[in-house]
């Protein structure tokens, strides 16, 4: 018996980019210690208040059927940060309650794509987005950042490849690059948007790590609340990733169709990840930058220890748990350095080749060790590709 040609075709076939995590693993297993920057997952557990209030909500009885689109209090919490974040009237009914951010993407692709439609997303891309458009039955198509333009999308690769496009991925603060979207870039977008009446999927996981400028929510611009989907989550900025809690934010009538999506594929959203989550919201701005301050810490190190070398260049850090390193100067693929540096020096990063093809030539360092470790890996990264651009430049003998 063969499955259906969409399920055997979600990764496209052929390399899914995460060799060299599966590789360290295995060294991990056989008994070698790694330095592991590899996946986006704090090193710290959710926060103890947080799993009393989850045990506090199951003890007290809320481990039967959740109401579908989520609690009235969730849905309110989620919508009244909104609102304070971005000024964007929002109301519970904008709100839709997701078993975190990725099943939040793929509904969101459901919402606006029908099979086969033409869905846009972003190179360098978190590496489940062709996947999860493919998934929900539409056909992805890549827009490249260029490493000039500091991975900021320009409006003109947008517009020679809009026309006949239903939908629009785009992640700020940005995972792999860790770039924020400015404002020109945003106005570029929108611009296209309305012009080719794409819907945009706006990914916010990240919104609660800005360590430069600030977070523009792309559903606060002129008149693009009613063509906008935002994901957020509160895997990254509450440390909840295994508690499987995210959310869509948009107009009514979708968050409508969107519930009757998630009535016949999740139903819901366990009632105690619920109430452990809107217990987290309530902890306010000053919990969020506690669980960002080790990421704003590395960097600052990170930036230190970057600035006393021009072998490896760092790509603007302004957000998210990760920093994305131009290590061109080496001669090496991001591939073949972070293989190598497996190899010689026992620290996992992932090949930028493994998010798109725009980010060839770079590697991605999570921050997501402690600082002492951190800093000594970096240390020793760099002084790894001033090797390799010494053995490069080395004039030929004889
Ligand atoms: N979007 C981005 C950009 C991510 O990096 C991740 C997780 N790494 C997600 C969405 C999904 O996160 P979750 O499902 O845990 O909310």
């Amino acid at each position: 018996m063969q499955g259906s040609r969409r399920i055997a075709n979600i990764t496209g076939g052929g390399s899914d980019g995460w060799e060299v995590f599966l590789r360290a693993r295995q060294m991990i297993e056989a008994g070698t210690p790694v330095v592991e920057l590899t996946i986006g997952e704090h090193d710290i557990r959710t926060a103890a208040p947080v799993l009393q209030a989850m045990h506090g909500a199951a003890m007290g009885g809320h481990t039967g059927y959740a109401a579908v689109p989520g609690t009235r209090a969730l849905r309110a919490a989620v919508a009244a940060r909104v609102e304070a974040r971005t000024g964007v009237p929002t109301r519970p009914e904008n709100v839709l309650i997701t078993p975190g951010g990725q099943a939040a993407l793929f509904a969101a692709h459901i919402a606006t794509c029908d099979p086969g439609d033409r869905a846009l997303f972003i190179d360098p891309y978190y590496a489940t987005y062709p996947g999860t458009i493919r998934g929900a039955g539409a056909v992805p198509c890549a827009v490249a950042a260029q490493p000039a333009d500091d991975f900021q999308p320009r409006r003109d690769a947008l517009e020679a490849v809009a026309a006949g496009a239903v939908s629009l991925l785009i992640n700020t603060p940005n995972n792999p690059t860790g770039v924020v979207y400015d404002r020109q870039t945003l106005e570029g977008i929108c611009a296209v948007a309305r012009q080719h009446d794409l819907w945009v999927i706006s990914d916010e996981v990240y919104d609660t790590q800005i360590w430069e400028g600030s977070h523009l929510s792309i559903r606060a611009m002129d008149g693009m609340a009613e063509r906008v989907l935002v994901v957020g989550s509160m895997s990254k900025s509450h440390a909840m990733t295994g508690s499987r809690c995210g959310w869509i934010v948009g107009p009514e009538q979708v968050i409508a169709d969107l519930t009757n999506l998630a009535t016949h594929t999740t139903y819901g959203v366990p009632g105690y990840i619920q109430d452990a989550s809107s217990f987290a919201l309530g902890l306010g701005g000053a919990f969020e930058a506690e669980i960002a301050a080790p990421f704003a810490r590395r960097r600052r190190l990170a930036k230190s220890i970057l600035a006393a070398q021009d072998q490896v260049r760092l790509v603007p850090a302004q957000g998210a748990m990760y920093l994305m390193l131009d290590i061109r100067a080496t001669g090496l693929s991001g591939t073949d350095f972070a293989n190598a540096l497996l190899e010689t020096h026992h620290i996992a990063v992932m090949p930028g080749e493994s998010f798109g093809a725009a980010a060839a030539g770079h590697i991605r360092v999570a921050m997501t060790v402690e600082d002492q470790v951190f800093g000594q890996a970096l240390g020793q990264l760099c002084a790894f590709a001033a090797q390799c651009a010494e053995v490069k430049n080395r004039p030929e003998q004889g």
